[in-house]
């Protein structure tokens, strides 16, 4: 069974969110729990907005965060099934391989295993989380003039683990029981970059129609 066939299934209502990370500020905390609480409302297009008054930088901060969490979280239920072996390239269908770059050690796009790929990648955004010049963990330190540029390049690369998923780990995902929570997941990331304007559409490889649709379908929500 293909993800392609369960298009018309729902997401479900009921939404796990991820524990939160450790040393949040109190205000991350605040924005945190706004967050859920919207989301308990059953709104996703309503969660992503930026709560009146709010910072829009601490936003994009927290929410990053959680889908940080959110996408180990989902990968880690897959990780025994996404090995060198099963997985040797990171791939979206056999069109789309992602190649790794970094300014550290692969400065030129470079093919690796997917587990190795998406290592390398959330190993990556934690590093930024860890540098205090990007995610300042103290009140009133300014986050840098190229907050969002760094914030749209995470969220690029974060997509790419959905897509490897939904193409190459789908059957697994379905059989855990994991379906709805990753449909609800993907949703929640789409409408948080078309919020933000984040990601281009092209950017999202051969989940193209999947997202349209899926996006179309919570018009009304
Ligand atoms: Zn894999």
């Amino acid at each position: 069974m293909s993800f392609f066939h369960s298009i018309n299934s729902r997401s479900s209502k009921s939404y796990s969110k991820p524990s939160p990370s450790s040393g949040v500020r109190s205000s991350q905390f605040k924005l945190r729990q706004y967050a859920e609480a919207t989301l308990g409302s059953g709104s996703l297009r309503q969660a992503v907005r930026l709560p009146e008054g709010e910072d829009k930088n601490e936003w994009l901060a927290v929410n990053t965060v959680d889908f940080y969490n959110q996408i180990n979280m989902l990968y880690g239920t897959v990780t025994e099934f996404c090995s060198p072996q099963t997985c040797p390239e990171m791939k979206a269908t056999d069109e789309y391989e992602y190649l790794w770059k970094d300014n550290d050690k692969f400065k030129r796009p470079t093919t690796l295993s997917a587990p190795d790929y998406i290592e390398h990648l959330m190993n990556w955004v934690q590093s930024y989380f860890e540098n205090e010049a990007v995610f300042p963990s103290k009140i009133g330190v300014p986050f840098p003039k190229n907050f969002q540029q760094i914030i749209a390049k995470i969220f690029k690369r974060l997509y790419r683990v959905y897509a490897h998923i939904y193409c190459h780990h789908f059957e697994i995902i379905t059989q855990l029981g994991i379906q709805p929570h990753l449909n609800t997941s993907l949703k929640h990331f789409i409408y948080f970059i078309q919020e933000f304007d984040l990601v281009d559409r092209k950017d999202f490889g051969p989940l193209t129609e999947f997202v349209d649709k899926m996006v179309a379908d919570g018009k009304t929500k």
